[in-house]
C-alpha cells in the first residue's frame, strides 16, 4: 500500500484513504509542488483544496464519524430514548467536502 499518488490519514496506527466527499473517489495530489504546499482533491468534481485543508476536513469528518459510531453503539438504548439525547444523532448533519474511508 505504498501508493504515493493517493492520500491517506493514519488513524489508530492504520492508514485510511481520503475520499472525495461528493463522489467518494480517492483524492490525489493536483498540480505541481509550489514550494511548501500542494493542492489535493478530486478533479472530476472540481473539489480541490490545499492539502492541509483537505487533511483538516478529513480529520473533522473522522472525529464526527467516531462520535456517531459511539452513539450508534450506545448499547441497546431504545431509539426513542436515544433521539431525546442532544448528541444522539446517528447520521451526519453536515456535508463534508472530504471524507475518510474508515472501513478500508
Ligand atoms: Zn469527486
Amino acid at each position: 500500500m505504498a501508493d504515493n499518488s493517493s492520500i491517506c490519514v493514519s488513524i489508530n496506527g492504520k492508514d485510511h484513504p481520503v475520499l472525495c466527499g461528493i463522489c467518494e473517489a480517492p483524492v490525489s495530489f493536483v498540480g505541481a509542488t509550489n514550494g511548501k504546499t500542494r493542492d489535493a482533491g478530486c478533479t472530476q468534481c472540481a473539489n480541490v483544496a490545499d492539502i492541509l485543508a483537505v487533511l483538516a476536513m478529513a480529520a473533522e469528518y473522522t472525529k464526527d464519524e467516531e462520535m456517531l459510531h459511539l452513539s450508534q453503539m450506545a448499547q441497546g438504548v431504545p431509539k426513542t430514548l436515544n433521539a431525546m439525547r442532544v448528541d444522539g444523532r446517528t447520521t451526519h448533519d453536515q456535508v463534508y467536502r472530504f471524507i475518510v474511508d474508515l472501513k478500508a
